[in-house]
C-alpha cells in the first residue's frame, strides 16, 4: 500500500521549515561584493529553511501518493497502461539524442533522422499505410491531423459539399471533438446487438454529403467489427474516407494491418501501444498514417532519403515537406524523446515479438473475463479483444452503481478500470489489463472484483465510503476540475 501517510494531514513545505536550517553552506566569499539594483530584489521572499534530506523526504513522499504502472496494477481502460521498460528511457537519455538542439544543420544530426526515418518505416510496416508523419503530439492531436487530411482530400477535388463525418456511438470522445475542429457536422451511427456498426443505417447515411467515417477498430467495447469490410466499401462507394482510430493497435500488431482493410488514415498512440510513458500530462506522441492516395497531404516535415547509400557511405537524411502538406501540426520535429522510446521497444521486440504483445493482450483480457463473467452482467458475449465492457451494476444491489465499484478497487491497491464509458453501456467498467501483468496479477484481481461484488450484496456502506484508505477520499470531480487550484498558499509567518 503506497497510503504511507495522509496528504491532507501532510505539512507543506513552509509549515517544515525551521529558522536556520539550510541544504547547501556556501564558501567564504573571496571578490568583492556588488549590489543588485533594488528594483530586481523581492524584499519578501519568504523561502522555506530546510536541510536536503527534509526537502528529499518531503518530495519523495508526496510523489509516492501517486498511483503508477511502476506501482500498481493499472487495468484503465482504452489508455493501454502497459509497463514502459526501463531500457527506453535509457535510450531517449543518450547524450547523442537528448542535447540536440532542434535548430542544428541537418547534418549534424544526421543518426536523428536515421531513426526518425526507420520509425515511419516501421510503423508504415505494422499498420499497412504507404505514409507516417510523427508530427501529432497526441492520439487527439493525430485525429486532427487525419481529420484534415480528409478535409483537404476533398477540397483538392473541388468536392465541397462533402460535410458530414459519421462516428459510431462507441466512439471515444476525441473523435467528434476532431471532427467538430476540422469543421465537419458530425452524425452518431448506433451500435447493433452484437457490438458491431450498424450496416442498416449505414447504409441510409451514405450520400454524396458524406466527408467520411471515424471507425474504431476493434472498437471501445473490446470488440473486433465484423462488419468492418463491408462499412469501407460503403463508406468508399458513396465517395467517402475511412478513418482508423489507431488508439486499440495493441490488439492488432502482427496480426491485422488497418491498410490491409482499405483504411485511409489512422493515428498511433505511440503512448500507448509502444510504451512510452502516458498520463500526468507528459508529451505522447500520435504519429499519423495514411494510404497512397493521402501521401500528399501529410502534415511535415517528414523524413525521407535526400541521397541514396553506397556501400561506404550512409544515406543522406532530410525533412521533406509533402507537396499538398495541410502543415504542420507541431513546433519543430514532434515529441523526439518519445520517437526513440517507442523506436527502443520496437527494436527489442521484433516482429515476432510484436505479433506477441497482440495475442498476450487479448489473452489476459479473456481470461479475467471468463473469471468474472458469473459474477458482473456482459453486455456483449463475446471473446473480447484486449479490453473487455461489464455492467458495475447489480439486481439485488440497486443501490451500488460502477463509481463505488471502481472506488472499491482503490482500497485493495488497484487503479479503478475505466468508469461510465463507452456510454452505450449502462454503469460501464471497462477493464484493460495489457499483456506485461502475469496470472498471478489477473488471478488476484479477478478474485478482488468477486469479492465486491459479493460486498456489494451484504455490505454496500463498505463501497458507497470507499475510499477509506487513501489521503483524499470521494473528490467533488466537478469541482475539481472547473475549480483546480495549482498553488499552495503561504502561511504568514
Ligand atoms: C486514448 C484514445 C484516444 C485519444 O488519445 P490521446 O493520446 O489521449 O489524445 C482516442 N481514441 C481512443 C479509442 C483512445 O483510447
Amino acid at each position: 500500500m503506497f497510503w504511507r501517510r495522509l496528504a491532507m494531514s501532510e505539512p507543506t513545505i513552509y509549515e517544515l521549515s525551521s529558522p536556520g536550517r539550510m541544504g547547501v553552506q556556501y564558501p567564504e566569499v573571496g571578490v568583492p561584493l556588488s549590489s543588485l539594483p533594488d528594483d530586481l530584489v523581492r524584499k519578501d521572499l519568504p523561502l522555506p529553511e530546510l536541510s536536503e534530506l527534509d526537502v528529499v523526504r518531503h518530495f519523495t513522499n508526496i510523489s509516492h501518493l501517486n498511483y503508477s504502472v511502476d506501482g500498481g496494477f493499472y487495468p484503465l481502460g482504452s489508455c493501454t497502461m502497459k509497463y514502459n521498460p526501463k531500457v527506453n528511457e535509457e535510450t531517449a537519455r543518450f547524450p547523442g539524442f537528448a542535447l540536440t538542439h532542434p535548430l542544428q544543420p541537418e547534418e549534424t544530426v544526421q543518426g536523428n533522422l536515421a531513426l526518425m526515418f526507420t520509425l515511419q518505416e516501421w510503423l508504415k510496416e505494422i499498420s499497412g499505410f504507404s505514409g507516417v508523419s510523427l508530427q501529432p503530439a497526441a492520439g487527439a492531436h493525430g485525429e486532427l491531423a487525419g481529420v484534415l487530411i480528409i478535409r483537404a482530400y476533398h477540397r483538392a477535388k473541388g468536392d465541397e459539399k462533402r460535410t458530414k463525418i459519421i462516428i459510431p456511438d462507441s466512439a471515444h470522445g476525441t473523435n467528434p471533438a476532431s471532427s467538430v475542429m476540422s469543421g465537419f457536422d458530425v452524425v452518431s451511427a448506433p451500435t447493433d446487438e452484437r457490438g458491431n456498426a450498424d450496416l442498416n443505417v449505414l447504409k441510409n447515411l451514405c450520400d454524396d454529403t458524406l466527408a467520411g467515417i471515424m471507425l474504431t477498430n476493434p472498437n471501445t467495447l473490446g470488440l473486433f467489427d465484423e462488419n468492418v469490410l463491408e462499412v469501407v466499401k460503403m463508406v468508399h462507394e458513396a465517395g467517402g474516407l475511412v478513418y482508423g482510430d489507431g488508439a486499440n493497435m495493441n490488439a492488432l500488431l502482427g496480426i491485422v494491418k488497418p491498410g490491409d482493410l482499405g483504411i485511409d488514415v489512422m493515428h498511433f498512440n505511440l503512448h500507448k501501444t509502444f510504451s512510452t510513458p502516458h498520463g500526468g500530462g507528459g508529451p505522447g506522441s500520435g504519429p499519423v498514417a495514411v494510404n497512397e492516395k493521402l501521401v500528399d497531404f501529410l502534415p511535415g516535415p517528414l523524413v525521407q532519403i535526400v541521397e541514396e547509400g553506397t556501400d561506404e557511405v550512409p544515406p543522406l537524411f532530410g525533412l521533406v515537406m509533402p507537396s499538398k502538406s495541410i502543415g504542420r501540426m507541431k513546433s519543430f520535429y514532434g515529441h523526439f524523446g518519445i520517437f526513440v522510446r517507442a523506436y527502443t521497444y520496437i527494436a527489442m521486440h521484433g516482429a515476432k515479438g510484436m505479433r506477441s504483445i497482440a495475442e498476450h493482450a487479448v489473452l489476459n483480457a479473456n481470461y479475467i473475463l471468463s473469471k468474472i463473467k458469473n459474477s458482473y452482467t456482459v453486455p456483449y458475449k463475446r471473446i473480447c479483444m484486449h479490453e473487455f465492457v461489464v455492467e458495475g451494476i447489480f439486481n439485488d444491489a440497486p443501490g451500488v452503481h460502477a463509481l463505488d465499484i471502481a472506488k472499491r478497487l482503490i482500497d485493495y491497491g488497484y487503479h479503478p478500470p475505466t468508469n461510465y464509458f463507452p456510454l452505450i453501456v449502462h454503469e460501464a467498467l471497462m477493464i484493460e489489463p495489457t499483456e506485461t501483468e502475469n496470472k498471478a496479477t489477473l488471478d488476484d484481481f479477478s478474485q478482488t472484483l468477486i469479492k465486491i461484488a459479493e460486498e456489494a450484496r451484504k455490505q454496500p456502506d463498505l463501497l458507497h465510503g470507499a475510499p477509506h484508505k487513501t489521503p483524499v477520499k470521494r473528490l467533488d470531480e466537478v469541482k475539481a476540475a472547473r475549480d483546480l487550484v495549482m498553488c499552495c498558499t503561504i502561511p504568514d509567518k
